[in-house]
């Protein structure tokens, strides 16, 4: 169950660094995120810090989920792409807020439990995909919106010709770790604009063969 006052606890702290999009704050509020997190780290899936998942990989920070979340400016009938499900959690708020998501993650192991937590929370409009998330999925393109929870240093070219005109990616780029930024870029009749919005810490988006055990 839920710890209903950690969960307040958190869209309090939410609101305090600036989400105000009542939609994404329902959303947060709606999705337990100690559902997304081992139950080593139960008693901290409330607090706005990211934590570790299998494989190496991090669940993000609740207020960056947020942050993407509102920036994507989502509307109920979008179709949205995510590269690297992790955990599942960032595809849950998505869920809440969009017609249907199709996320990548190129570990078997974490798209496996993520489809599973989503099933627990009778979620049904969320397609768990494995595969390299830099090839984006033609099948479904093209998509409203993109968000990427992975960082690489030029938006993936199949990507952005994977967006809709008049749609939106949120994606970290940066040399290293240490100097990401996250940037929204907007396909306009003009072309890209790319917007950078603010500094973060994401695991890489990489490159190569797809885990599958
Ligand atoms: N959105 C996640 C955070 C995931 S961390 C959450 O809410 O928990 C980033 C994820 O991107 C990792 O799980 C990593 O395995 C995945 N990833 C990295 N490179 C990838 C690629 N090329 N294709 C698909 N997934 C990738």
């Amino acid at each position: 169950m839920a710890d209903v006052q950690n969960q307040i606890g958190l869209i309090m702290q939410l609101r305090r660094r600036g989400i105000r999009d009542p939609n994404v704050l329902r959303a947060m509020e709606r999705i337990p995120r100690e559902l997304f997190v081992d139950e080593a780290f139960s008693e901290h899936a409330y607090q706005d810090i990211a934590l570790p998942i299998e494989c190496g990989q991090t669940i993000s920070q609740p207020f960056v989920v947020a942050y993407m979340t509102e920036k994507l400016d989502l509307k109920p009938n979008h179709k949205v792409l995510e590269i690297g499900t992790g955990s599942g959690y960032q595809s849950a708020i998505l869920s809440q807020l969009c017609r249907r998501v199709y996320t990548i993650e190129r570990w078997r192991e974490l798209q496996k439990a993520a489809e599973a937590r989503l099933a627990e929370l009778k979620i049904a409009n969320v397609t768990t995909i494995i595969g390299d998330g830099w090839l984006g999925w033609p099948p479904q393109a093209p998509f409203d919106r993109i968000i990427v929870t992975a960082a690489a240093v030029d938006a993936p070219a199949a990507l952005l010709d994977q967006l809709k005109d008049g749609g939106r990616m949120i994606i970290p780029l940066g040399e290293t770790r240490d100097s990401q930024s996250l940037v929204q870029i907007d396909k306009t009749p003009e072309g890209l604009a790319e917007t950078p919005l603010l500094s973060v810490r994401f695991v890489p988006l990489v490159h190569g063969r797809v885990k599958r055990d």
